[in-house]
């Protein structure tokens, strides 16, 4: 303490002889004040594993996705300002029963609805780790190893998709985060200049498009083949009249898997395209991406991946991660930090084995995502993790083949990467969402609708390996009961 080396009354200010009583209050805290003792953290810590282990084993004996009514849920979980403290088992129980009970259960076996998020116990026990040590990826000096565990998450992760091997990775809380920061960093290299996309690419690009302050007169949304391809002539053509305009073509946003149904867009054509008028290739691949770790997958998605200028996987999807991870790789080494970096003489460090993850996009203070991430690669290998993300893509198929096979329904799109459409025969667009409304309400499976060329239907998201085929069969019965009417 330096008071009380300045006389009482001598210049300097704040340099009093003695502590005031506010102050000395202030310290009369305790520094254990929030801390518990080591075999009460043990003891809840272990009922929290429990719960976990409980719910990897039982998941699929409730239901797949329960919605409660707001009253309830706050009755249950609000209150008057805890000023107090309550038993931290009470609370803990009280977030399970009310709140963990309220939700989707992207895990459960027959959710196939959007995108669902089957989980692997590894990656839950890398992320407890991180969460309980304060992990952080931020600076090379502040996480030199969760920054050594990211940049080679990403590599392993860039080498098994078969990407650019000079492409640099970044990961962020999701695929529209990821979107995101990868359209800013196009930006940065190409100015500005026209976007193009199609009607199936992912809302999260024209949000983080409008976001970033592109004005929407140079967003091209463009209509999908009758496969929900964007179109290489049709971007062509709209690139020639730009151009013609006196407008600068920027971007082509393709994607490798549309959340509608799977489809992939002619990447080679597009990079092509790309090349020819000198514009950045942008592939969203946040939920399809992960089939490239696959032979099937790759003969889907094409040997052009690896000329995407930028692509985004999100292995909270296909890649069995807790919710919060999507991996962003930009095949132009330096071309995020030229984007993001606040400190440009930390460029010269880049290149060698120094990383400032931060400089890499719009997060200052990032938890170490990546281990999670390891540890699944390291623990299962790819190889195990391809053939997991293969059961998925076989899965729809066997959904569309008992699909066939049930009266009154209609494929609407064949499987492709994990996803399989279908409507009842004849029925108006109000049976599909009832029908999904009905499935998902009974609590047996969660299924989404879509609408496909305004033609309503149902949609299967296959990609959970621990889904069994009587999972399937049960679900298209089902289907089939309500749309036959
Ligand atoms: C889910 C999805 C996104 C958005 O990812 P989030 O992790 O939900 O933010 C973007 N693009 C596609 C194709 C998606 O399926």
């Amino acid at each position: 303490m330096a008071s009380g080396q300045v006389e009482r009354g001598g210049p300097g200010i704040g340099h009093n002889a003695e502590l005031s009583a506010a102050t000395r209050r202030s310290l009369s805290v305790p520094p254990d004040i929030l801390a518990l003792n080591p075999e009460r953290m043990r003891e809840l810590g272990y009922w929290v594993v429990d719960q976990v282990v409980e719910h990897f084993t039982t998941v699929g004996d409730g239901p797949a996705q329960v919605e409660e009514d707001p009253a309830s849920l706050r009755a249950a979980l609000g209150g008057p300002l805890p000023q107090d403290g309550a038993p931290l088992d009470e609370g803990l129980a009280l977030l399970r029963d009310v709140a963990v009970a309220a939700q989707q259960h992207g895990d459960h076996p027959r959710y196939f609805a959007r995108v669902p998020g089957p989980l692997s116990f590894p990656a839950v026990l890398a992320d407890w780790l991180v969460t309980g040590t304060q992990s952080v990826a931020s600076s090379w000096g502040g996480g030199s190893g969760p920054s050594t565990v990211e940049v080679i998450a990403c590599e392993w992760f860039r080498d098994a998709l078969g990407l650019d091997p000079a492409a640099e990775g970044v990961l962020l809380s999701g695929g529209s985060m990821a979107n995101l920061t990868g359209l800013i960093a196009a930006r940065a290299v190409t100015g500005p200049g026209v976007v193009y996309l199609s009607d199936q690419a992912h809302s999260s690009l024209k949000r983080g498009l409008l976001a970033a302050g592109y004005p929407p007169e140079l967003i091209r949304v463009l209509p999908a083949d009758d496969q929900f391809r964007l179109q290489p002539a049709v971007t062509a053509a709209a690139i020639a009249s730009d151009t013609a305009a006196g407008r600068r073509p920027a971007i082509i946003v393709a994607t490798a898997g549309t959340t509608n149904t799977g489809a992939v867009d002619d990447l080679a054509a597009l990079a092509d395209l790309a090349a020819a008028r000198g514009m950045w290739l942008h592939v969203d691949g946040a939920y399809g991406g992960p089939a490239a770790l696959t032979a099937r997958g790759r003969e889907t998605i094409g040997p052009a991946l690896a000329r995407a200028d930028s692509f985004v996987a999100d292995p909270h999807k296909w890649l069995f991660q807790p919710y919060g991870v999507a991996c962003l790789l930009v095949r132009h080494p330096g071309v995020l930090e030229r984007a993001f970096a606040m400190n440009p003489e930390y460029l010269a460090d880049v290149s060698g084995h120094e990383v400032t993850l931060s400089n890499r996009g719009l997060e200052l203070t990032r938890r170490a995502r990546a281990f999670k991430l390891w540890l699944t690669f390291s623990g299962y290998g790819f190889k195990n993790l391809a053939r997991a993300v293969e059961r998925g893509i076989g899965l729809a198929e066997y959904a569309q083949y008992r699909v066939e096979a049930e009266p009154g329904l209609q494929v609407v799109t064949p499987a492709s990467l994990g996803i399989v459409t279908f409507a009842g025969a004849g029925r108006e667009p109000a049976a599909h969402t009832a029908a999904a409304e009905a499935i998902t309400r009974s609590g047996y499976a969660a299924l989404s609708s879509t609408v496909l060329r305004q033609r309503a239907v149902l949609r299967l998201c296959t990609i959970n390996p621990r889904t069994t085929e009587a999972d399937i069969d049960g679900t298209i019965a089902r289907a089939g009961a309500l749309l036959r009417g």
